[in-house]
């Protein structure tokens, strides 16, 4: 099977005109994926994973950068350029690459995790290591794209958005039906924006959990984070991009934002690994986190539910994350050790 990719298969929703060009690396149609044990603990009916790892590049950012490389493109841009904790810029690279569009990509020194630097080298994209957070990074990016000639390809590329809400579709149609809450990660608070304008599309409305990590939790505190600390890097986020719309996507929804401790995200992480069979880095592990954490707080709120959380990103982005959290590996046995070594 050909995979059309999010432009073709969504093209009467998406802002495509006959001159944008077909680019697709197979990003979308990712699986819903049942996760019963963690399903029981939340008390909920049934619980899905939205497991958007399975795109080209490893992370949901595929859906949306599509769009945005495609228009940059119809547009005559030869250079692009994004700020990054890291999903973004293996994105933005890849899709660059095969639009022929050269790329810049911005990251924080630090904390950026090997796999997502691993592709953007390898995408053939120039890397700058920035003093400072992400949030200097992003200003430092808006401020160079603001003179024009060079396309801008963070999330506050509003094509970005667009090509963002394409997962509620999918949702909504794989599930036959609108589920009864959804849970995210929630850093520049971008797709939290773009999956309340996709189910506003279809003219449903149901609850958005918005779950950021209790160390960068600024949508929780209603103030900006100067110092942002966490384990889940691709949340690692003091001041969203895209707060107001995040803001309007909660309470239009009727839905929360909750911070959950490194501890639960890590907890999370491990149990979605060996009871699901999913592998996805920390940040995705956040909203399992968030809705055991709201499970806990007030008992049976999720009963006869159907719920769905979206793992942002593959387990293997973070390799780091995934050995700093198993056992060490054990000393080498002889041969003939081998079947007591099994037991
Ligand atoms: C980008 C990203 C997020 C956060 O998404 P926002 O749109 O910035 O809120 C969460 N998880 C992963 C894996 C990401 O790459």
């Amino acid at each position: 099977m050909i995979r059309a990719g999010v432009l073709l298969r969504w093209r009467d929703r998406l802002p495509v005109t006959p001159r944008t060009p077909a680019l697709t690396l197979g990003e979308g149609d990712t699986p819903l994926v049942a996760a019963p044990t963690l399903a029981r603990d939340i008390g909920c009916a049934e619980l899905w994973l939205k497991v958007e790892g399975q795109n080209p590049t490893g992370s949901f950012k595929d859906r949306g950068m599509v769009v945005a490389v495609a228009k940059a493109s119809e547009a005559g841009a030869k250079l692009a350029v994004c700020a990054s904790t890291g999903n973004t810029s293996a994105s933005a690279a890849a899709y660059c690459a095969a639009a022929g569009i050269t790329c810049r990509v911005v990251v924080p020194e630090g904390k950026v995790a090997l796999g997502k630097l691993a592709q953007a080298l390898a995408h053939g994209a120039r890397i700058v290591v920035l003093r400072g957070n992400f949030d200097t990074a992003l200003s430092a990016v808006r401020a160079l794209t603001a003179r024009g000639g060079i396309a801008l390809l963070n999330s506050v590329n509003p094509y970005r958005l667009e090509g963002q809400k394409t997962a509620a579709f999918e949702i909504v149609e794989s599930l036959g039906g609108p589920p009864s809450g959804l849970a995210l990660p929630v850093g520049n608070a971008g797709n939290i924006s773009a999956y309340w304008r996709g189910f506003v599309e279809l003219g449903m409305q149901l609850p958005i959990y918005g779950i950021q990590a209790a160390g960068a939790a600024p949508l929780v505190s209603g103030a900006p984070v100067e110092h942002p600390e966490t384990l889940a890097t691709a949340i690692r986020i003091g001041n969203p991009a895209s707060w107001t719309l995040a803001v309007q996507a909660q309470r239009e929804s009727g839905g929360q934002f909750a911070a959950v401790p490194d501890e639960e995200i890590v907890a999370a992480y491990k149990r979605l690994a060996a009871e699901a069979g999913v592998f996805c880095e920390p940040a995705s592990a956040a909203p399992v986190a968030g809705l055991l954490r709201l499970a806990r707080e007030r008992p049976g709120r999720f009963a006869g539910q159907r719920l769905v959380a979206v793992l942002t990103g593959h387990g293997l982005k973070d390799p780091q994350a995934a050995i700093a959290q198993a056992p060490p590996l054990p000393e080498p046995v002889p041969a003939g050790s081998i079947e007591e070594a099994l037991r």
